[in-house]
């Protein structure tokens, strides 16, 4: 049985192909390991977003020549956002690789795997570049092969991601994705509702919907358009299935009817990921993010008034081409005024191939970015403890999802244990519990916080006379 063993890089979608990938190596036989020291093919699924999750894989490819010297039957693949980008550099800055496969090319792996080991030599397998054809061409070199499913490969047995859509077309000047992801494309409602029935018959209660711009969801189809809203009430009937999360949403498209789906659907998870990148128009308009600081606060002002315990979160890029002390200190200042209960904050990394490295000069000085990073970061951690405070003494709903970081490194498996869990707002609750409320929705009172988690104890309800009297 050949060994394989897959690291993986990057956000929620790759994680989700690396799960379609060992679905169906599995399927021809492979068998999964957890070191590649064990394994007979290696394969890294890359990120190509900021410079040092490149610089990581490359760093671990290094790593391995010697162990390919020694064992040249060992296969070495690249697949994911680095190797469409990259694509032949990828043979050039590490020669013992065997395979580099593109996001859109995943499907193709275990056949170009077989070819490798009969001998054929390096393989490759890349969608188009958006210019190297018309649309349609280049939408058709991207493929997602979904209905692949690998349950030991999910976040937990509970737990799905479920990707609604691929690529993107908005091109913020910074952004690698729509190069690599190509061409925005939704799938059909009807698809997607089938492969989530198939997920909650297997017993998976919290379905995560993916799409790099997932509020722009539109598919026509069943003779009418479908909107994320429509799709979401279609996936709400859905017997087994009792939480819906969806990531990432676009500013411009948090439309009224999704705000209802949200406020009105109680299985809709009430969070919601909406990535503003800066306070300054100056510098959203050089990203083209096509939106003003004063239509962000507006929509998060509509937000929270149709949806009061809603949970808003946001992503920020500080030291972006030109961003002065004036623009970051607006960033700084939306950030507080924003009361986001997380925000990812990232430096910017210029990336070849973006209009961004194209058209400015990364001008802002490594020390300052990393300085304006720190700034935000320390901000956001006193908004997000404040924020979790407003939870002492209050009861939550939670999702366990499995042992806590810390229970997960004693390795210990005795059945008493301390667990981790969600809120609907996307919250993580760390509680003592047993391995068998793993999968359950439990109540729990909150009695401690912190900036990052709230921590409870399981809500014993006590059957009193009345009950006896029944
Ligand atoms: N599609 C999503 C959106 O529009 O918000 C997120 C896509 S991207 C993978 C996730 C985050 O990475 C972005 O929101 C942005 O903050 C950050 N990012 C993207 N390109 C970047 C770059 N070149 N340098 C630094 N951060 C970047
Ligand atoms: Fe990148 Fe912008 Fe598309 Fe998000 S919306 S994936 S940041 S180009």
């Amino acid at each position: 049985m050949p060994k394989l063993y897959i690291e993986t890089v990057g956000c929620q979608m790759n994680m989700l192909d690396s799960e379609l990938v060992v679905a169906s190596l599995r399927r021809q036989g492979y068998e999964l390991v957890t070191t590649p020291h064990e394994a007979d093919t290696i394969l890294f699924n890359t990120c190509s977003v900021r410079q040092h999750a490149e610089d990581k894989i490359y760093s671990a490819l290094g790593r391995l020549k010697d162990a390919k010297k020694l064992h040249p039957h060992k296969i070495i693949g690249v697949v994911g956002c680095m190797a469409q980008k990259d694509q032949r550099l990828v043979f050039e800055r590490a020669p013992y690789v065997d395979l580099v496969v593109g996001p859109g090319q995943l499907h193709q792996i275990p056949k170009l795997l077989d070819e490798i080991a009969a001998g054929s030599g390096p393989q490759m397998e890349v969608s188009l570049d958006r210019t190297e054809g018309n649309r349609l061409e280049v939408e058709r070199s991207f493929e997602s092969y979904d209905p692949l499913r690998d349950e030991q490969m999910r976040p937990s047995p509970y737990q799905a991601f479920v990707r609604i859509m691929i690529g993107c077309d908005k091109f913020c000047t910074y952004c690698i994705v729509p190069k690599v992801r190509g061409p925005e494309q939704s799938r059909p409602a009807a698809h997607i509702e089938a492969e989530v029935r198939k997920l909650a018959a297997e017993g998976c209660r919290e379905i995560t919907l993916l799409g790099q711009t997932v509020n722009s969801y539109s598919h026509t189809a069943e003779g009418r358009r479908w909107r994320l809203s429509d799709l979401l009430e279609r996936l709400h009937t859905i017997d087994g299935l009792e939480r819906i999360k969806f990531v990432t949403n676009y500013p411009l498209d948090m439309t009224d009817d999704l705000l209802e789906a949200v406020r009105d659907l109680p299985k809709v998870s009430r969070y919601l990921h909406v990535p503003v990148q800066s306070g300054s128009d100056a510098v959203l308009k050089r990203m083209t993010r096509c939106y003003t600081v004063s239509e962000y606060r507006e929509m998060l002002a509509r937000t929270r008034a149709m949806i009061p315990d809603v949970a808003v979160t946001s992503d920020f890029i500080v030291g972006f081409c030109g961003e002065t002390e004036e623009d970051f200190v607006a960033s700084a200042r939306l950030l507080i005024e924003g009361r986001f209960k997380n925000s990812f904050i990232f430096k910017y990394s210029p990336r070849e191939g973006t209009k961004g490295a194209e058209l400015f000069a990364d001008d802002v000085p490594e020390d300052v970015k990393r300085r304006r990073n720190n700034d935000l970061l320390a901000l956001q951690t006193t908004i997000s403890e404040e924020d979790n405070q407003r939870f002492l003494g209050r009861e939550v709903r939670i999702l366990v999802e499995g042992p806590s970081k810390s229970a997960r490194k004693l390795d210990d498996d005795s059945p008493q244990v301390q667990l981790t869990g969600r809120t609907t707002c996307d919250r993580i609750v760390v509680f003592e519990g047993n391995r068998r409320q793993i999968g359950q929705f439990l109540p729990i009172t909150i009695y401690d916080a912190n900036a990052f988690t709230l921590f409870g104890t399981v809500v014993t309800h006590h059957v009193g006379p009345e009950v006896y009297a029944l």
